[in-house]
């Protein structure tokens, strides 16, 4: 009672926010382990240690991308933000994401949290009001910004830049800085127009947002978050337009501004609070400490394309806005690869969360704890299939599961599920008890710095802590010598699994929720801390529940099926990109009877030193062995092609290359993925010197 006292007199207001999901598409693995996950722990943590939290998020349904994808599908961009929205709520809550609240800023409490925002900084003067010439395209009858517009970017170089940010080099820009801007809804090159649009001049807040992040922020956020400010802070901040020529977002809440809307992405993180309020409507609160109260923390979770938005335009907004909190932390992560490709939505090259859940049902924990315990925090990481499996089948089957199965079923059958009365507990009882019990610090502690894939494998030690004590003490053998000792044994690791049961909720729910059914303890009985402070978890002469299989091993035929369908995408991807190359000029049969092809063999390959795509090689030509240099070095091991079938032009006449004498060219083809292939006689017995015409 006084412990818990003490923790509800230190608990604190969080706001925990991740990114809105775009609604262009479904969600992906990269969301999940850049965003999703990593926030659900961070908020199913605190909720457990007593914190006042409410957790965040909500569809972004305004923008560009969002009207191009109704073009093309021909369908309104209402139409394509239901589709989607529909989606992406409905995987998020199978998949156990314990929002507080999933909003939409097509709702009409965003519109209007929107449009008052606007208009108070509108009203205070905030805002450069500035006519000036935009970028049009006269065919589309359009203003071109954001994705509408490609160009190379003034910063790296990048030659398909969009209007407002360079995928490659993450510089977030105006429409107008573009070099070579095309339009990307004709192609043609943009005129220039004039229009009005109202623009926040952030360098007035180039200072103080040095002092605020680079300095004050410089030893709790994340160096690659750090990293990325500064370098923009070091580049100047210029005004950025907050308004768009558009007729899909929220209208610009003032007259004269017909025909324009307000910037995605100003009115995308003022969804955050929409979506408290939205929740605080529902459950009867208060929203405005949770965004306006000095004590509570503000989190964003977020990926690091979305560092800039965060980091520097969110907070000037509020900064000018004046009545709100700023982030406490910004733990922006890397990007997640899948199976060494880029995730690309446009190129279907990702696992959809919503097929996930068909193909693996009931096997959430699985995939949070892969997409944890290799989580793209510090730097880019790749998901593959295998480690899925992996992960699963000898860490989670075979620690975490093997464990808690050997408890249950030994309880089971000495003591018909009734948990045994200890006797003297010797040394290693003792140990064993006291290194359960600092688990929750040391995966809180990690927990607390953002270090996820840390926590998810301290979580899996106390796993392991468990299972070594069953293999050292060996109660399977002890109960034929001493009954006493194993009633000791049982109870000990019995109280080890009660504290996996309650610690591992934040990362493995489902699993959670399971065991706690398995061991008979009640969803919220035991809290966090409990395992640190409490004696004793599981009482003797508790009776547990039946035992029940956590987690099932994934055999290679799954892994098998996922791995065909990102061939199968692979291949379509290349079909779809196959340029053939026009026909060549019409030549005379003249022309033809000049070249003298034949068959031959390799007999000898070896690379030619200091290049990297030649070979040497020595050919049977029927005729002789001659010499041929041929540039397949990046396609080929010269030990792989030995032997190897081949046609030769043997008439072509010698030439140098790197001092060698080359007498004739081997030809070669190409396949989709741009690799060389040999072209070779469908019959083994055509011989060498055999002429092709
Ligand atoms: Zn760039």
């Amino acid at each position: 009672m006084a412990l818990k006292q003490i923790l509800m007199n230190n608990s604190k207001r969080y706001t925990i926010t991740a990114a809105l999901p775009y609604t262009n598409g479904p969600v992906h693995i990269g969301h999940l382990a850049g965003v999703y996950v990593p926030a659900d722990i961070y908020a199913r943590y605190l909720r457990m240690t007593g914190n006042d939290v409410i957790y965040i998020c909500g569809s972004d349904e305004h923008g560009v991308p969002i009207t191009i994808k109704a073009k093309k599908e021909g369908i309104s961009p209402q139409d394509v933000v239901d589709k989607y929205h529909a989606i992406i709520k409905k995987s998020f809550e199978d998949f156990g994401i314990s929002f507080d609240n999933y909003s939409r800023t097509s709702a009409e409490i965003h519109h209007k949290t929107a449009s008052e925002f606007f208009r108070k900084l509108y009203d205070e003067g905030k805002f450069i009001e500035e006519t000036s010439e935009q970028l049009y395209d006269e065919e589309a009858n359009q203003f071109l910004a954001d994705r509408f517009v490609v160009g190379t970017c003034p910063k790296c170089g990048n030659e398909e830049s969009y209007g407002d940010q360079c995928e490659k080099c993450g510089t977030s820009h105006n429409a107008t800085d573009l070099i070579n801007p095309k339009s990307a809804i004709t192609g043609n090159v943009p005129t220039k127009k004039m229009t009005k649009h109202w623009y926040l001049p952030l360098e007035k807040y180039e200072k103080w947002l040095r002092e605020w992040i680079v300095e004050g922020h410089k030893n709790d956020w994340k160096a690659n978050v750090l990293g990325q400010v500064k370098s923009w802070l070091d580049d100047g901040l210029k005004p950025r337009a907050v308004t768009r020529d558009l007729d899909w977002g929220i209208p610009v809440p003032v007259e004269n501004a017909e025909g324009k809307v307000l910037y995605v992405w100003f009115d995308a993180p003022i969804g955050y609070i929409s979506s408290t309020k939205e929740w605080a409507l529902r459950e009867g609160k208060d929203w405005e400490p949770y965004w306006k109260d000095k004590d509570t923390k503000l989190i964003h979770f977020i990926g690091k394309d979305n560092i800039v938005f965060h980091c520097i335009i969110f907070p000037a907004m509020l900064k000018a806005e004046g009545t709100y909190i700023l982030p406490e932390n910004v733990p922006a992560n890397e990007f997640l690869n899948l199976e060494g490709n880029k995730i690309s939505t446009s190129k279907n090259w990702a696992v959809w969360l919503h097929e996930y859940l068909e193909d693996f049902p009931n096997k959430q924990d699985v995939l949070r704890y892969a997409l944890t315990a290799n989580a793209p925090e510090t730097k880019d990481n790749d998901f593959t299939w295998k480690d899925f499996q992996a992960r699963n089948n000898n860490e989670l089957v075979a620690i975490f599961g093997n464990f808690i199965n050997r408890v249950v079923v030994l309880t089971d059958k000495y003591y018909n599920g009734i948990v045994p009365e200890p006797n003297e507990f010797s040394d290693i009882d003792n140990e064993t008890l006291e290194k359960m019990h600092k688990f929750p610090s040391i995966i809180g502690n990690s927990i607390d710095r953002y270090r996820f894939r840390e926590a998810s494998q301290e979580l899996l030690n106390l796993a392991r802590l468990g299972n070594k004590y069953l293999a050292d003490e060996e109660p399977w053998k002890m109960i034929k010598v001493d009954e006493e000792r194993v009633k000791t044994v049982m109870y000990v690791a019995l109280q080890i699994a009660t504290a996996l049961a309650i610690v591992s909720e934040p990362f493995l729910p489902f699993t959670s929720e399971k065991l706690k059914k398995i061991l008979n303890i009640g969803a919220k009985e035991l809290a966090w801390n409990d395992v640190e402070e409490k004696e004793e978890l599981l009482y003797p002469n508790h009776q547990i529940g039946k035992g029940e299989l956590l987690f099932a091993k994934i055999e290679d035929s799954e892994i098998q099926i996922q791995l065909d369908r990102l061939e199968a995408t692979k291949l379509t991807n290349i079909s779809e990109n196959n340029v053939v190359e026009p026909q060549k000029e019409t030549i005379e049969f003249d022309d033809f009877t000049k070249l003298d092809i034949r068959v031959g063999t390799i007999v000898e390959a070896v690379k030619v030193p200091k290049t990297k795509k030649l070979l040497q090689l020595k050919v049977d030509v029927g005729i002789d062995i001659r010499t041929i240099v041929s540039g397949i070095a990046e396609s080929f091991n010269p030990e792989d092609i030995i032997g190897q079938k081949v046609t030769v032009l043997v008439n072509l006449a010698p030439r140098n290359l790197k001092g060698i004498q080359s007498m004739g060219m081997i030809l070669m083809t190409n396949t989709p993925d741009g690799k060389l292939a040999f072209i070779e006689p469908e019959n083994d017995s055509v011989a060498n010197g055999a002429q092709i015409s």
